[in-house]
């Protein structure tokens, strides 16, 4: 159930009532793909950084360990030792980006496994089944995810087919989340708008997917290509037609500049590996945008990395410390850096809340992303 606290122009304020406690949104979802955050973080660490909801990955959670094995051992929650929030995507967005020889037909999709090869079949039930044997606390409806730039007539026959899989989705999750062997009964679901591009056609499918009564709605499909003023155009003409009462989740997205852009558009639910990914590398993000720890100039440099931030790696390790980590190839740099940069987003999405809450939001991101030029991008 989703409480709408307060608006602020488009910018919605709310809380997301759901098995596993109350989500505050807008949220920033953590990416632990294979049931753990890149970069040797734990679930202690999730607590200490703010963290409000773990996302994992379907299809590779079905490959490795294997869904079976999951729910044997109790489901995701028990499994990762982790009671809040978790959210798994359809396994649709890995099987369109990281397989080979694809079949879509009107029952699902034919690949091959990227580790092994082997040729497995993933339609809208077994999508379900799949997450529903991890029992995350919210699925995600099993769709295509169309490249960008693609042809109508290809987008407008594959959104219809996503339409019917979200409908088959739908009829799955009901049935699994009534069997008595079930692990989370109360499994939420999401559906996804796609139209690549195409206003007129996502419009049109916001509106069909939204007399579905679901539990929240997805935008995917963006971020995969497009620039980012077409994906706040899309943004923009869509979102007024999803249904204000439910999150709004734009998948796979993305730096703290498109969050900001997209809250004040109406989103309430993100996710993104760029943080996780960005730490491994030595990038991490402050107020005054980002830095690349290997840069000679930090050698001597024993500030934290950023003296405002109150992560566990700011309170004790300095810049040159870190940076002589990641020169002697020490797992601890990446892990004190994905720690900072998680750290940031969910606090960010904290004083995004705090702004929508005191009606700033506009003031808030105006000085916000000044400062982020700062440093230069
Ligand atoms: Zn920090």
């Amino acid at each position: 159930m989703y409480k709408l606290l307060k608006t602020c122009g488009r910018a919605k304020r709310g809380e997301f009532h759901t098995p596993h406690g109350v989500i505050q949104t807008p949220v920033f979802m953590n990416v632990g793909t294979l049931a753990a955050i890149k970069g040797a973080l734990s679930t202690e660490d999730l607590e200490k950084i703010k963290c409000q909801v773990e996302l994992s990955n379907t299809y590779h959670l079905h490959l490795r360990p294997g869904d079976e094995v999951v729910k044997k051992l109790g489901g995701l929650h028990k499994f990762m030792v982790w009671d809040k929030p978790i959210l798994t995507d359809s396994g649709g967005f890995q099987v369109f980006s990281l397989t080979s020889l694809r079949k879509i037909t009107e029952e699902g999709v034919y690949f091959n496994s990227h580790i092994d090869g082997r040729k497995i079949f993933m339609g809208p039930e077994e999508s379900m089944r799949i997450q529903s044997n991890l029992a995350s606390t919210i699925a995600m409806a099993f769709d295509e995810c169309i490249g960008i730039p693609a042809e109508r007539n290809y987008v407008e026959q594959s959104v219809a087919r996503t339409t019917r899989w979200l409908a088959r989705s739908k009829a799955e999750i009901d049935r699994l989340n009534n069997l008595d062997d079930t692990i989370n009964k109360k499994q939420m679901l999401f559906g996804i708008n796609q139209g690549a591009t195409y206003a007129d056609i996502r419009i049109e499918h916001a509106k069909v997917i939204s007399d579905m009564d679901l539990d929240g709605y997805a935008i995917g499909g963006l971020a995969v290509g497009e620039t980012h003023e077409e994906m706040y155009r899309i943004l923009e003409e869509v979102v007024p037609y999803l249904p204000q009462n439910k999150p709004t989740y734009l998948m796979g997205v993305g730096t703290p500049e498109n969050i900001l852009e997209a809250v004040e558009r109406g989103v309430d639910f993100f996710d993104c590996v760029l943080p996780a990914r960005n730490g491994r590398h030595a990038n991490v993000y402050t107020n005054k945008g980002k830095l690349n720890l290997m840069n000679a100039k930090y050698e001597l440099d024993d500030t934290p990395i950023d003296e405002t931030c109150t992560c566990p790696t700011c309170q004790r390790y300095t810049k040159a410390y870190i940076r002589h980590l990641f020169k002697a190839k020490e797992m601890l740099a990446m892990r004190l850096c994905v720690m900072h940069n998680l750290h940031f987003f969910n606090t960010m999405m904290e004083e995004i809340r705090d702004a929508i809450e005191n009606g700033t939001f506009a003031e808030y991101k105006k000085a916000k992303l000044e400062g982020f030029k700062e440093n230069g991008k």
